[in-house]
């Protein structure tokens, strides 16, 4: 009997055992055949304008206060002069003082638009705290915040192969990128059958309800559905995917939500010498501590998915096995993700505090406390959903949960075995032949939020190979980034253009 036994779950696990081989031998890398295209010579000049586009410093400031309006009139200008192709042909609406809205009239009206999107806007160059290791003896620490930008932030140094400056990565590439493309095709006297939207938003930055959101409204009252937008958001990697080291391209067909929740309490104070029970930092820092230690259940979603499958392939043999057959170690992949933060914000809604109020002098006991926690939302939750996540965790009556002035839900799924998609994959390895294109989900929020409104078809990816100092110092784009990126938009604009 125990013989017969063992013999049956000897079978069992060959059987398993040859399902599993039988899997990961069929997981194959998809072959997309396309035309090759003539890649066309990008005029060195361009450069000069990329650095001339980054010495203007559009920035976002945090404070409303502190906003210049200078260089956004500025960069406009800059546009109008430096492409007066585009400026004069394509209809150009300028949207609440500084967006840009341009339309580039198909030749035939019954076909759905598309739209690229940029934002003209960039973060401060102000340390960021990545900058600031604490850790760090005294001296070095001085050393290391003198040396923060080895050249001026908005000097647009041309050097070592880099165009250099804030914005160069994120995200005057897409505007310019887009604009270098259209006026070349414009200068070649190229028409599109469908009509083409560039759309650049500047308050990007500070989450798009002046610009992008104000654009949607503008499109919306046209009655204008696109049949694809496309935003910054993924990116070409060689060494962010662990096991993986041929080139793949990351285009986002998703992304996640953002709350951030306030948390207050207001309790009795009194004097140091005699604290008592309940002790307004002590009560939050509690309810602080039992939101990280329960955090929303970690899971794969669609996207998450989706990626998994397509660099499955380019995994070696033995990793392989696992991504060829989630249907039995899904779970032990959600397990490896969250063992990083890069993975763990893919599988997860995260949990960041982010900002803690209290007290104000040392002897006195505050009786107010107030601290701000971040939720970047998994698509299939909600902002409703993290709220009440939080009550139910911390479940203190005394604790206040309020949220946040901006919120946004997470975006839908956009399809990947649609037009737009395979015709963002098409360019892509047009100009990158040797890439693997994924999609992903973007853990970021990016202005295309606002066009789920209008569009089912949404895309994030800018054309560049692992960036440098996005939000950080020494934020630079290499040269033949930026010529190949011209060259990417110059052939999608045209592939979009005839698309029908
Ligand atoms: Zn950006």
């Amino acid at each position: 009997m125990i013989k017969k036994i063992l013999l049956g779950l000897l079978l069992l696990v060959v059987c398993l055992v040859a399902v599993l081989l039988w899997n990961t031998i069929q997981m194959k890398p998809k072959e997309i055949s396309v035309e090759p295209v003539e890649i066309p010579e990008t005029d060195e000049a361009a450069i000069e304008r990329f650095a001339a586009a980054i010495r203007i410093p559009t920035v976002s400031h945090e404070s409303e206060a502190d906003f210049d309006s200078i260089p956004f009139l500025d960069f406009a200008k800059f546009l109008a002069q430096t492409y007066p192709y585009t400026d004069s042909v394509l209809e150009k609406r300028v949207v609440n003082k500084y967006s840009l809205l341009y339309k580039w009239e198909g030749k035939n009206p019954d076909l759905k638009p598309v739209v690229f999107m940029g934002h003209m806007d960039v973060v401060p160059v102000a340390a960021p705290q990545s900058s600031l290791k604490t850790e760090k003896a005294p001296g070095e620490l001085k050393a290391n915040i003198n040396s923060i930008w080895d050249v001026a932030p908005f000097g647009g140094e041309i050097k070592d192969g880099f165009i250099w400056g804030r914005g160069a990565v994120d995200d005057k590439i897409s505007v310019i990128g887009n604009m270098e493309a259209a006026e070349k095709l414009l200068r070649e006297g190229y028409k599109p059958e469908r009509t083409i939207y560039f759309a650049f938003g500047h308050d990007e930055e500070l989450g798009g309800e002046e610009g992008a959101k104000i654009i949607v409204d503008l499109l919306k009252s046209e009655k204008v559905y696109p049949e694809f937008v496309m935003d910054e958001g993924g990116i070409i990697t060689t060494n962010k995917i662990p096991n993986v080291t041929a080139p793949v391209a990351l285009v986002g067909i998703a992304e996640k939500g953002f709350i951030s929740a306030t948390l207050s309490v207001d309790l009795p104070g009194g004097h140091s010498s005699m604290p008592g029970d309940d002790l307004a930092i002590e009560v939050l820092s509690n309810a602080i501590v039992k939101l990280r230690q329960h955090q929303p259940e970690s899971r794969l979603t669609p996207p998450a998915k989706e990626f998994l499958l397509n660099i499955g392939p380019l995994m070696p043999f033995a990793e392989r096995i696992v991504f060829a057959n989630l249907w039995l170690f899904e779970g032990l992949m959600v397990k490896i993700y969250e063992g990083s933060s890069v993975g763990n914000a893919t599988v997860r809604t995260t949990t960041a505090p982010t900002i803690f109020n209290s007290g104000y002098k040392d002897n006195v006991l505050p009786t107010k406390a107030k601290a701000t926690v971040n939720f970047r939302i998994l698509p299939g939750e909600t902002t409703d959903d993290v709220v009440s996540h939080i009550k139910e965790v911390v479940a203190d009556d005394r604790i206040v949960v309020e949220k946040g002035n901006f919120l946004s839900e997470p975006s839908p799924v956009s399809p990947t075995s649609n037009g737009g998609f395979k015709l963002i994959e098409k360019s892509i390895l047009q100009i990158f032949p040797e890439v693997n294109v994924a999609p992903y989900l973007v853990v970021g929020g990016t202005d295309s939020r606002y066009y789920n409104e209008i569009c089912e078809n949404i895309y994030r990816f800018t054309p560049i190979t692992d960036p440098i100092g996005f939000h950080d110092i020494n934020e630079r784009l290499s040269i033949e980034d930026y010529k190949k990126s011209i060259v990417f938009y110059y052939q999608i604009i045209k592939n979009a253009g005839n698309l029908n």
